[in-house]
């Protein structure tokens, strides 16, 4: 890493202790931005970096709520503000156990260059709880939701701040927040946030869209080798609403998607997953790949183990981050991948993106080959904003569009700093040149 960085990295690592996801995602951009320092000096004498990395407003706060049987239950909430140099903040809302101040701040992060590289009017943010939506009723769920979005209502608005879904937030979720917000405040409010359902102000294409996006930006990768996904075999990992879709999307351009995953275990049904049974399992009844294996018949159920043991051609890490590590790429890369596309945020590790990269391997990092997601929320807002509503086909349409674009910028950028076909340093400089260009002209806020 250039030096003057370096300084700037120790100081922002030691300032956010025991923050390691944050850390890691603060250290692969910083790795990537020498070059541009050299031709930009007014970047470091602006202190864009030190700025950039820390949030203009953090949020937490006590989220209590009762159960089925009555009792108190406490959980914490978080709302990360990172930056708004391009817009209102943008970015999803995560409900996981996991989930604590470093984990959105690594996501609040790279949805500051995820959201640059959309080239919609979108800041970037992060929120969500350490509640675990699984296995709890419905209306343990909505009242989770409305004491979460009690707090939340008077920092967030259209022009504000516009969260969505993430892990553990769905429609559901998201109806039961926008409800309450729209109690709280008497304001029928659309553009608040997004991912909303389609009778009520949602966006025809949202529910697909990073799975499709992700399968899209992959392709554009592969034509540039003069491949497709026609023929390949796909794994995915993951079950939820990314990896269903972009399941679908794989396989209605020719490939197979021969395997995915949950947090059990992983299926692999060499005849390719069937999408339909996929969705009816998890979306309609909620269950887990074990009821898809029975329902399906004739594949492989693992318990426990990693999906990336099964030999792929082409490999879309959906679940979640740091789950692909360095031994799963090297040994996926000596079984003959040519590509993946990340449908996750950050679910390679350091090692695997560099086993990924010193093996030629396509490589689209999640900040640029899982942006479709957000940039088709941005797309509901302009729909809300207008109090219009898109077709299936120009949604997606421009869905497509918005993922050239980004796979094109990305690429363009690579070339221009020297290194052709090096995504991750096409998205980390075309996201934060925008972003820091912003950031000089609106001065020192
Ligand atoms: N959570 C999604 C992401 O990681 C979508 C955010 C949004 O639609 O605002 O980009």
């Amino acid at each position: 890493m250039d030096a003057r960085l370096e300084a700037i990295k120790d100081t922002v690592l030691a300032r956010n202790p025991g923050e390691a996801e944050f850390h890691q995602a603060v250290v692969e951009v910083f790795e990537s931005l020498g070059p541009v320092h050299d031709r930009h000096p007014e970047f470091l004498e602006a202190a864009i970096l030190e700025r950039l990395c820390e949030p203009e407003r953090q949020i937490i706060f006590r989220v209590p709520w009762t159960d089925d049987s009555g009792r108190v239950q406490i959980n914490r909430g978080f709302r990360v503000e990172f930056n708004s140099a391009l817009g209102p903040y943008k970015g999803g809302l995560r409900f996981h156990p996991s989930v604590y101040l470093g984990i959105v701040k690594f996501l609040g992060f790279e949805q500051i260059f995820k959201n640059a590289l959309t080239g919609m009017p979108i800041g970037g943010g992060k929120g969500g709880s350490d509640f675990d939506p699984r296995g709890r009723s419905d209306a343990e769920v909505m009242r989770f939701c409305q004491s979460f979005m009690t707090e939340l209502y008077r920092h967030i608005g259209e022009y504000t701040d516009v969260p969505a879904g993430d892990i553990g937030v769905g429609g559901r979720e998201i109806g039961y927040l926008f409800g309450q917000y729209k109690r709280i405040t008497n304001r029928y409010e659309s553009g608040v946030l997004t991912g909303k359902g389609i009778s009520w102000g949602g966006s025809l294409v949202r529910p697909e869209a990073t799975g499709f996006g992700t399968v899209i930006f992959t392709q554009e990768m592969l034509k540039t080798r003069g491949a497709s996904f026609d023929g390949q075999r796909v794994v995915v990992s993951g079950s939820g609403n990314v990896a269903i879709n972009a399941i679908a999307k794989a396989e209605s351009l020719g490939a197979t998607v021969v395997a995915c995953s949950d947090s059990s275990g992983y299926v692999v049904d060499e005849a390719g997953i069937d999408v339909a049974l996929l969705r009816e399992v998890k979306e309609v009844q909620r269950g887990r790949l074990t009821d898809y294996a029975e329902r399906r018949g004739g594949v492989t159920y693992v318990d426990g183990g990693s999906v990336w043991d099964v030999d792929a051609t082409v490999a879309l890490p959906c679940a979640t981050q740091n789950e692909l590590d360095g031994d799963a790429a090297a040994r996926l890369v000596r079984n003959g991948l040519v590509a993946v596309g990340e449908g996750a945020n950050m679910p390679s590790t350091r090692d695997a993106v560099a086993v990924f990269q010193e093996a030629g391997v396509l490589f689209g990092p999640g900040k640029a080959a899982n942006a479709g997601g957000v940039a088709t929320s941005a797309l509901e807002m302009q729909q809300n904003a207008s109090r219009d509503s898109w077709s299936f086909e120009h949604t997606e349409e421009r869905l497509t569009e918005i993922m050239v674009g980004i796979h094109d910028r990305c690429a363009a950028t690579a070339d221009e700093y020297g290194d052709p076909g090096n995504y991750v340093l096409g998205a980390n400089i075309g996201g934060f040149v925008k972003v820091a260009d912003a950031m000089l002209a609106q001065g020192l806020i």
